[in-house]
């Protein structure tokens, strides 16, 4: 359970620019919300890696807890140092920058209808179990994030239907930056989708504003879509709630990628929760990530059999339909549904044995 938080001034409706400004990524500013371990400050005293978040995360955190799964995406561990099962080089692999194609630095290609656009490496949190760690949280690679250069490559290629534009955080941007990327992507007659990835509806609601609802807001042949990353229930709030009610009323889908992270929501009960009370706040559960093979995370992954298995126990008959996210594993050939199958339990010539949550069976006559 949450306790008081310590600092009590700091409001949540302060507005986003405040929040950046004000960002918790220094001890002293942790512990105006937390009462650190002494392991805790340890670490932080000893890293040397981009952490820290909003004021608003901050004090979601629960103050005494260091297994707070809000806490535990926040501030560096010290098994970060470990690595048995991550890849080296693991972004270059993923995001399949060493093949024939020539691409700017901020594309990434799987496949042939859509891309990943990269126009920044700032972000509201900087994740601890983040893939892109790399390039965001560690910067041990350096890419170009030039933007005309990317919009250039993408006016070229006339069989990308759906740019999503990612990061780090795009919704970091200014205003008038949003809107330039908007409008030349519109302005391309072979782009049918624009997707923005951000984590700022959980960790700086407050970047919905009005100013930004001005610039994605309103009916356009190109619609936009969005999906966040919310990893436990306890990142959703009231203010959420608004943040995603303001997208929605201006045409603008919300949906979740959650990653599944050892300790954090690994179990039937935190799984089922979060993706029920996605829906409670309007927000689409769309996927649920196995924890990638980057170097450093290995404390975060579970085995691969693991997001399967929480789908068939803790979702797939046990609550809506709406509620039901694919379980992914992302690779450099592109993202690969693992899902639980023990629908069918038999069939024949004449029929199908079905085979429900519970257990039970049923049968349908086989089509040939
Ligand atoms: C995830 C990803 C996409 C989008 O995949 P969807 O399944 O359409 O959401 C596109 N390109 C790359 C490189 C990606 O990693
Ligand atoms: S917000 Fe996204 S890009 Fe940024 S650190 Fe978290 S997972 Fe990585």
């Amino acid at each position: 359970m949450n306790s008081a938080r310590i600092k009590e001034n700091l409001d949540y409706s302060m507005p986003w620019k405040d929040q950046l400004n004000n960002f918790v990524n220094s001890i002293e500013q942790l512990e105006q919300y937390i009462h650190l371990t002494d392991e805790e400050r340890a670490v932080l005293e000893s890293n040397k890696t981009k952490w820290g978040t909003t004021p608003y995360f901050a004090s979601l955190m629960d103050v005494d807890d260091p297994d707070c799964p809000l806490r535990r995406q926040v501030i560096p561990s010290r098994l970060e140092q470990q690595n048995t099962f991550g890849m080296n080089d693991y972004l270059l692999w993923k995001e399949n920058r060493s093949t024939e194609e020539v691409r700017p630095d901020s594309i990434a290609r799987q496949y042939r209808d859509r891309v990943a656009f990269t126009v920044t490496q700032a972000c509201g949190i900087y994740c601890r179990h983040c893939f892109r760690k790399e390039l965001v949280v560690d910067g041990d690679l350096q890419l170009d994030f030039n933007v005309d250069e990317g919009l250039q490559w993408i006016a070229e290629h006339n069989e990308v239907r759906d740019v999503l534009i990612t990061g780090g955080d795009p919704f970091l941007l200014p205003d008038e930056q949003l809107e330039y990327l908007i409008c030349k992507l519109r302005e391309m007659p072979h782009v049918e989708m624009i997707r923005f990835g951000t984590r700022t509806p959980i960790v700086l609601p407050q970047r919905i504003d009005s100013g930004l609802m001005k610039v994605l807001g309103g009916y356009h042949r190109v619609p936009i879509w969005i999906n966040t990353q919310c990893n436990h229930p306890n990142e959703i709030t009231e203010t959420t709630s608004r943040a995603v009610f303001k997208l929605l009323s201006s045409g603008i889908q919300v949906g979740n990628q959650a990653v599944l992270l050892k300790g954090i929501n690994d179990d039937v009960e935190t799984f089922r929760t979060l993706h029920q009370k996605l829906l409670t706040v309007r927000i689409k559960p769309y996927y649920v990530f196995y924890c990638e093979a980057a170097p450093g995370i290995d404390h975060f992954r579970t085995p691969v059999e693991k997001g399967a298995e929480l789908i068939r126990d803790a979702l797939r008959g046990h609550t809506t339909g709406l509620a039901q996210p694919m379980h992914v594993v992302a690779t450099n050939i592109g993202k690969i549904p693992l899902m639980p199958d023990y629908y069918i339990s038999a069939k024949d010539k004449q029929e199908y044995t079905l085979r429900n949550h519970k257990g039970e069976v049923t049968t349908i006559p086989n089509v040939p």
